[in-house]
């Protein structure tokens, strides 16, 4: 067994750390905050430097490396600044259907200039009537003789104001079963690309957290885009999302993990140099275990994460059935505890925990969002539960555990 790194892992989580500490200034996390503004010059610069799609192939300038890469780098951006880690994550982390299931063309069209932080992502599958339940989307697509036709309305699609392409998830047949007749299709925003009709963005105003990104309302007014735009094969679009979700949440997850530690950081350097009572108060035995207990946390957090995200980069056959019980693991798990992490951090800052200036209630709200999106920790627990239903005792006994 062997806990290290690689030495070009190393190198990316410290490049990624160094880049970090010079880029995400307090004062302009604060602004970006404040106007409610994605932080596009932070990452483009990012993207300059190879931390946008690390594990996107090196044939469309993308970095050839695996999910553990792609999470050191969220986690060190995370763990700078909530706000602004989350924000370059989700901009390119929707393109990685295009990454599993674009074809050649697809990927040097949309994926060369996303690493390039030339172009934002964007990916929708929720509906009003359709959040955990992916299983029917009501927006539709019809095939015409030069192209596809859609319609329908998608809600708290992230990016949505300034995406340049989005991958939508959309029912293709039907009168398909349930989960069946899906497709993915990508769109892109500028309208000179479309055949006929239009789209429609409206801006959901009001988050209670990550305010570095927009989210929004997209409407399909019979749009139609060429044959070219579909995703993968006609009718497997949710075995795609299934796929794509196996990768992300691990991605997710790191997103909660950086937020913890980052918290823990604060949490413990205000413990050692704030006194009460003429003496600093992780003295005091209920702060120091509050410390300690979250220094275990963030140890178990890390290495589940890591450990999740190998799993995936090492994927063997006998391991692929069961990969979903570890992806979900972490993305209900550390989210939950992150919260609970961030939180104490909150207690032992007291009052000065609840102002924006702090930056810790901040993380607390720009985390909360980790435990819905990507599916709910219910769902999670769901697949979790589909799975251990179904694998094999000795599986289990002699591989898993
Ligand atoms: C800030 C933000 C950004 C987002 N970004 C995107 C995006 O970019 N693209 C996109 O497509 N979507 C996005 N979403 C949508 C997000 O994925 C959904 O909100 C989420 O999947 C939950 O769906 P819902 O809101 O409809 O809740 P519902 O599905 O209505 O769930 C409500 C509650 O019921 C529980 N529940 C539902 N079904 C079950 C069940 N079977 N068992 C147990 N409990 C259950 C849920 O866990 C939850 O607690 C975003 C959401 C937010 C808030």
């Amino acid at each position: 067994m062997d806990f290290s790194l690689t030495k070009e892992q190393r190198d990316i989580k410290r490049a990624a750390a160094e880049f970090a500490k010079k880029e995400f200034k307090p004062e302009l996390a604060q602004a970006y905050e404040l106007e409610h503004r994605f932080p596009r010059e932070i990452y483009k610069k990012a993207a300059q430097l190879g931390f946008v799609g690390a594990d996107y192939p090196e044939r469309i300038g993308g970095g050839g490396m695996g999910i553990l890469e792609n999470v050191l780098v969220v986690e060190e951006f995370c763990k700078a600044d909530s706000g602004i880690g989350m924000a370059i994550h989700l901009a390119y982390i929707p393109s990685k259907i295009l990454k599993l299931f674009g074809t050649t063309l697809q990927q040097e069209q949309f994926l060369a200039p996303l690493v390039r932080g030339d172009w934002v992502s964007a990916v929708s599958f929720t509906e009003p009537d359709h959040g955990s339940d992916l299983t029917h989307m009501e927006t539709s697509l019809e095939e015409k003789e030069d192209g596809f036709v859609l319609n329908g309305t998608k809600v708290f699609t992230t990016n949505a104001s300034y995406a340049d392409f989005f991958i939508i998830l959309v029912q293709d047949q039907q009168d398909a079963a349930p989960g069946k007749g899906m497709t993915t299709i990508v769109v892109q925003r500028d309208s000179s690309t479309w055949l006929e009709g239009s789209m429609e963005i409206n801006e959901i105003p009001n988050k209670m957290g990550l305010r570095m990104t927009s989210s929004g309302e997209v409407v399909f007014h019979n749009l139609k885009v060429p044959k070219g735009n579909l995703v993968g094969e006609r009718g497997r679009g949710l075995l795609n999302v299934l796929d794509f979700l196996d990768e992300s949440r691990i991605e997710i997850a790191a997103q909660a993990l950086g937020n913890a530690e980052g918290a823990f950081i604060k949490a413990l350097k205000h413990g050692r140099e704030r006194t009460q009572f003429r003496k600093p108060i992780i003295d005091f035995q209920a702060v120091g275990h509050k410390l300690a207990r979250m220094w275990s946390e963030i140890q178990s957090l890390k290495w589940l994460t890591y450990y999740a995200a190998w799993l995936c980069d090492t994927r063997t056959d006998t391991m692929s059935g069961a990969l979903p019980l570890f992806t979900s693991m972490v993305k209900h798990h550390v989210p939950e505890r992150a919260k609970k992490v961030i939180d104490e951090t909150i207690t032992i800052f007291g009052g000065y925990g609840y102002f924006l200036e702090q930056e810790v209630e901040r993380r607390y709200r720009d985390n909360r969002i980790v435990e819905i999106y990507e599916g709910t920790v219910e769902v999670q627990l769901n697949n979790m539960v589909r799975i251990l239903k179904k694998l094999n005792l000795d599986f289990i006994r002699s591989t898993l555990i």
